[in-house]
Formats: C-alpha cells, structure tokens, sequence
C-alpha cells in the first residue's frame, strides 16, 4: 500500500523562497575583488538572481545547459548558484588553483556554454581560452564602472551588473523534476584528467537539510557564516544553501584568505562560525597567537578536508571556541560525517574526549558506510580493522559525468561508491580514517599507515606541518620518510646536529605507538610543503620530488 501524501519536488529555488518569507534579516557579506565590504538582505539576494535569471534567457541559456563561474566567494557567485539552478540549467564552478590544462579540460568535458569570472581571475582565463576548442562566452563579475579586463580571445565580453542591471527583479521561477541536475564539480588531486560530479535539485536540497541537522551548534537563526571553503569546490561544504534554509548569514571573503585578512574579517564582522581545511584554519590560529585573542564572537570552526591534529583541536578549545570535525568528499555533495562527541562518550575522561574529537565521526543522517577488506567482502566494524571504505546514500554520486572508466572503477559494487578511503568504524559508528588507499605505504610486503604517524608526530613541538611519504627502495619496495615543516620558535637552524636530534626525538615519539620495521628512514626540513588545489598537503607532489631520495631504483 502506498502512502497518500502529496509529491511536491525538492527544488532549490525553495530554499531561496523560504528564507526571504522566514528569515529577511538574512545578510549576504561580502569582501569583493577591489576590498570593499558589500551587504546585501537576503531579499535582495533573491531578487538580484531573478534579475540574473531573465538575463540568461536573453542569453538563450536552455535547461540543461553548463554554465560555469570562476570565481572567489562573494553575492555574486551565490547569485549564479541560484539563477543558474533555477531556471534548470547546471552551475558547473571552476576551481581556478587547477593546472591551467585541466581548468581548459573540464571547460571543454563539461561542454560549458558561458563563464562568469572574477576580474581578479580575467589574466588566468586569458591563458586558459586559448587552450579550449569551443570557448564559452564569457561574462565578467565587475561592477558597472570596472573597465572590463583585456582577454585576448575572440569571446563576447559582457559585464554581470551592465547585464542584469535592467531586467525586472521578479522571476516565475519554472517547476521541474527533482532530479533535474543542478550543479557541477570537478574532483582534483589525483593524477589523470579531473572527474564530472552532476548533482542535482533533490539531492542538493536533501543534503542541505542534512548539513542543518547535523551541524545545529554553528547553523542556526542568527548565525554568522564564514565559507572560508571556496565556493568554487564542492559547493563550500552545503552553506550556500544550508544557511539561507536556517536564517544564517553568510559572510564571503573575496580572494583574501591569508590569516591576517582572515582574522580581520571575522572580527569586523562578528562572524560565529568558520569553515575550511586545517591549513587556512591553521593561519588563523597563528593569527589569532599573534594578535593574542580570537577573533570577537567567534563560537565555533568547523574543519575537514585534511586529518587534524590534537594539538590543533586544543589550540582552538583551549580559546573556547568548539572545534566540530567532519569528513566528507566531492561525490558526497560533500559532507559525509560529523565528528562530534556521542552522548554515551561524554561521561569519558576529557582526555579520551579528545582524543575521539580526532575521529571522523557519525554518518549523517542518510549516510550508509561499510569497510571491505582486498577482495571486496565486508569485515567487522570493531575500531580496530581497518579496510576500505564504501558509501552510499541519496546526496553520493552514482556515477562520474561522461566518463564510463572512472565510474567502472569507482562504482563497481552495485549500489555502493568506493572512496579509496582507509578507515574502521567502531561499534557506535564513529569512523577513523587511517588513510588514503594511494598514500599507503608497502614496505617488505607490509603496509605502513602514513596519516597514524603523520598525527602521532604532529603532537611534537617542534614541528608546525608534515608528511610521511612512500619513496622506492631498492631493498624494501618502498620506504616512509617524513617531509616536515619546524615551527617558527626552531628557527633556521640549519645546524645537522639540531636537525639530527630532532629526528631522533619524533622516533622515539613513534616508538611509543609503532614497531621498529615502521620508523621513517629520513626526516627531511622544508620551509613549506606543496599544496593541491583544494589547499591539502600534495603527496603527489612530494612523492614525485622525492623519488630519487634512495637512488634511481630504476637502474
Ligand atoms: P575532496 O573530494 O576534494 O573533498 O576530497 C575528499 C578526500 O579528502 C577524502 O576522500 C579524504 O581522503 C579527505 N578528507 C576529507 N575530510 C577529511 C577528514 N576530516 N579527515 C581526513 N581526510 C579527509
């Protein structure tokens, strides 16, 4: 027997609608390309995108068709993401810290009919047109008197406010299937061409209420929103939908996201809640060390995309401000975890407290997670054996766009999306990712987990950043070493013996925790570590730069 309920589609547009009724008081902030602060009401959002939305008609935009943005965080981005999706056609977002050679690909894989982009980003694109077979015509996000940049290409160069400044500001926003494909995003940080991720209006919508369920301490009414994650990857965790739907302010940061502009920023503006990678949040603590206090009203970050440390975790609690943890992937829409602490683990000494904090945490509601062993089959989720992990859930990819190789690879249990994520899950279904499948280390035949000793010594003092890497060994297959980046306090201290010392000081650290067969045989002193596009430490980078470290074992 079937429900007798009505069917209404879960369209993106609605949460616009609902927060303008709901919450008015709703602001959008920004810090535009040229540091100005723009505020706008959330009703002017809306308005603003119905605006937008006839302007695209006029530029015969048809349902289904790509438009893409390369573009920092601001109102004008956010607009894009509802006009675009409105009207029924994908917002693809670029990330512009891709290789200029795969920003060319995925504009051409995506089929992109036109590219809004930041004046800031205009010399980037200037090089990456000419790369492109059918370039998209182009729009520039300027204000009306912002002379338009010179791109040498042949594109139409239009400019966003001359463009929406004169149509009317109300839309009769059309109906469509849920299902409808709403956004894009390119996955990165892998070797090979970046892979499509096409999601769509329901399980944009359902992931947003999602995000609000499972994040209430930092996403409520009132709450002011920093996305210091870039809109232009996997949709800045949720929050662009997220915090209209609760009543939430969203402040935007423009191109200035080093900790100094960063603390500015969430000082001047009261923001309650930060977002982003340990990497950026970690420039703001020592922001925040330098300027010796937080930034005022701030409640709470939430961190992922990396691994964090306990040291990190105690740096910001010690300041009263709560670190929520999350875990989660560009085919997860993204987010897949929340790493708070379960109810029936807060009688626990505060110590284990922390130490859980460090854990990836519970599904969302929504979220199936199973761990499989070499051959497939699924093993116990005890904490204690790790394997690999599968997803699945209404808000996970169920295929890479245009693209049947990536998806045979990834998708080949039916039903199920294999992360190349290493992990256990314990018996109240907390997860710990103990490491990317890629990133394992095989020495003599055994494997060495590189992000259990990345954390382990990440609590020295001494050192500020690190990886532990695989290199080819002749004896052994391969080998860890650790690349590593000292604190500001050890110095320049080129000296061999200090360095020497301080090797031997994060092997005994390690000795605490793992057999002698594990301990890294190099500790190598940088001043910084390469970076991917999406602001994580590149391993991919590193291992090619450190490949020879044993000798060309190609000989
Ligand atoms: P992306 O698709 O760029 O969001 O990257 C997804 C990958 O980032 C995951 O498969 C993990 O390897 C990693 N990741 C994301 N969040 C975390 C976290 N909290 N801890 C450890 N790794 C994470």
């Amino acid at each position: 027997m079937l429900g007798q309920m009505m069917h209404q589609p879960l369209l993106i547009k609605n949460i616009l609608a609902h927060s303008q009724m709901a919450f008015p008081t709703t602001k959008i902030v920004s810090r535009t390309g040229d540091n100005s602060i723009q505020s706008h009401l959330i009703g002017d959002i809306a308005r603003r995108s119905a605006q937008l939305a006839h302007a695209l008609d006029a530029l015969n935009v048809q349902a289904g068709d790509r438009v893409a943005t390369l573009a920092w965080n601001d109102h004008r981005h956010l607009e894009l993401y509802y006009a675009v999706s409105g009207i029924g056609a994908v917002c693809h977002t670029i990330n512009p810290r891709l290789p200029q050679k795969q920003i060319a690909y995925v504009i051409e894989h995506a089929g992109d009919k036109l590219l809004f982009v930041d004046e800031g980003l205009a010399g980037l694109l200037e090089k990456v047109l000419p790369l492109v077979k059918n370039p998209p015509t182009i729009i520039v996000l300027a204000g009306t008197t912002s002379p338009l940049p010179p791109l040498n290409a042949d594109a139409d160069l239009l400019n966003y406010e001359v463009m929406i400044g004169d149509q009317a500001d109300d839309f009769d926003w059309p109906d469509f299937d849920e299902n409808t494909a709403s956004g894009m995003c390119y996955t990165s940080g892998t070797t090979g061409n970046p892979k499509g991720v096409l999601y769509s209006h329901r399980s944009t919508t359902l992931h947003a209420m999602q995000v609000a369920l499972s994040f209430a301490n930092a996403l409520h009414e009132g709450a002011r929103v920093l996305p210091i994650v870039p809109l232009f990857h996997v949709n800045a965790w949720g929050l662009p939908f997220t915090c209209p739907l609760v009543g939430a302010s969203l402040i935007f940061a423009g191109p200035f996201l080093d900790g100094p502009s960063l603390f500015e920023l969430m000082d001047s503006q009261q923001v309650t809640s930060a977002w982003g990678v340990p990497t950026v949040l970690t420039a703001v603590l020592q922001e925040i060390k330098r300027a010796g206090r937080p930034p005022k009203g701030l409640n709470n970050i939430l961190v992922g995309g990396s691994a964090i440390s306990l040291g990190f975790i105690d740096d910001y609690e010690d300041l009263g401000i709560t670190v929520n943890h999350a875990w989660g992937m560009t085919e997860m829409s993204p987010i897949g975890t929340q790493g708070s602490i379960p109810a029936s683990s807060r009688h626990l000494p505060l110590e284990k407290q922390r130490h859980l904090k460090k854990r990836q945490g519970r599904g969302i509601f929504g979220i199936d997670m199973k761990i499989v062993d070499q051959n497939g089959d699924e093993i116990a989720q005890d904490g204690k054996q790790s394997g690999e992990l599968y997803v699945r859930s209404n808000t996970t990819a169920a295929q890479y766009y245009n693209n049947p190789e990536a998806t045979a690879e990834a998708f080949h249990d039916a039903g199920w999306f294999r992360t190349g994520d290493i992990a256990n899950i314990d018996a109240t279904g907390n997860l710990l990712i103990t490491d990317r499948a890629k990133d394992l280390i095989k020495s003599g035949g055994e494997w060495i987990s590189s992000l259990e000793h990345e954390t382990a010594i990440m609590t020295h003092k001494s050192i500020a950043q690190c990886a532990v890497i695989a290199v080819p060994h002749p004896k052994w297959d391969e080998r860890p070493i650790i690349i590593a980046v000292p604190t500001s306090d050890f110095g320049d201290d080129k000296d061999s013996k200090v360095r020497a010392a301080l090797f031997e000081d994060v092997l005994s650290l390690l000795g605490v925790e793992f057999p002698k067969w594990q301990m890294p045989d190099a500790l190598v002193l940088v001043d910084e570590l390469p970076l991917t596009a999406t602001g994580k430490i590149s391993k991919l980078r590193l291992r090619q730069l450190y490949r020879d470290y044993f000798g060309d074992t190609n000989e």
